[in-house]
């Protein structure tokens, strides 16, 4: 039986997590719920991104947000070569969850050209909270409770992408405290999309979830899919307290989407990194098979 301490604790989860904006006043550093800490320094991480533009990336930086006296920026990568359909990846749209973002050069390394599909990455979503170990930004924002609002800058320059890029698939790249693997999906997902993503996942040894973080039951593993309640509940949510994520917002405009959530209890770097770049390789093969 639960205690009405436990009960009270999810509340306070519940109401910090998915009812209240802003939630802090400060990229307040959040590491409860087991996170482990991998290391990240945002300078050489932005460095290290913008060495990747050539012939094969075009690297830009879409806005340098200043916090502690210096210019923190949100980078897009995006693929050069021509195709019909774009792929857009959302990386660290949380900052302390940061095998989100570390995946990023991996995922340019494995993308190929030429599959009909263009890749474009936007990391560090949350440059302030990637470098302060903070799920917030500046002030305090949960970015990813934003597209509705748009009160932080952030989710004004990811919206900016949308509108810019015109993505055909979304991949929103997330960790968790959940001690295993899964994902979201929009009712736009074509489930082979989200069967292909979840067997590349699996075999690069993750394990797939049987419950979601609200101890859901997930069915198929890894998966959770759309149904009617969670759709009415995103539309109460967004009429209530006038939240919405990320996944919400492309539903509205048609785009699928899938967000990843794999477990930041994980000690080992690459074991926390490679899930995110499956599933992104997986999703883009899948779409460029796609007639
Ligand atoms: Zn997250």
């Amino acid at each position: 039986m639960r205690t009405l301490r436990s009960l009270r604790e999810d509340l306070h989860l519940l109401v910090k997590y998915h009812l209240k904006h802003p939630v802090e006043t400060h990229p307040a550093r959040e590491e409860a719920l087991g996170l482990v800490e991998l290391p990240f320094d945002l300078e050489a991480y932005v460095a290290k991104l913008e060495a990747l533009g050539g012939e094969r990336f075009a690297v830009r930086r879409e806005a340098e947000l200043a916090f502690d006296g210096r210019p923190h920026p949100m980078l897009t990568l995006r693929s050069r070569a021509p195709a019909r359909a774009t792929l857009l990846v959302i990386a660290g749209i949380h900052g302390n969850e940061r095998a989100s973002l570390l995946a990023v050069p991996e995922i340019l390394e494995r993308f190929e050209a030429g599959r009909g599909v263009r890749l474009v990455v936007i990391s560090p979503a949350n440059p302030v909270g990637a470098s302060q170990l903070s799920r917030y930004n500046a002030r305090g924002y949960d970015i990813n409770r934003d597209f509705k609002r748009f009160e932080t800058e952030e989710a004004r320059v990811i919206r900016a992408v949308f509108e810019r890029e015109r993505p055909d698939f979304v991949v929103s790249l997330h960790e968790g405290p959940q001690d295993a693997t899964f994902m979201f999906a929009n009712e736009h997902v074509p489930s082979e999309v989200a069967r292909r993503g979840l067997q590349a996942i699996a075999a690069g040894g993750a394990t797939l979830a049987v419950r979601d973080y609200f101890g859901l039951p997930l069915d198929p593993p890894g998966l959770s899919a759309s149904t009617r309640v969670s759709r009415v509940a995103n539309r109460v949510w967004a009429a209530v307290p006038g939240m919405m994520a990320t996944i919400q917002y492309s539903a509205e405009r048609s785009i699928p989407e899938l967000v990843l959530e794999s477990s930041w209890r994980e000690r080992d770097a690459s074991t926390r990194i490679r899930p995110h770049v499956d599933l992104v390789d997986a999703v883009s093969r899948a779409i460029s098979d796609q007639p």
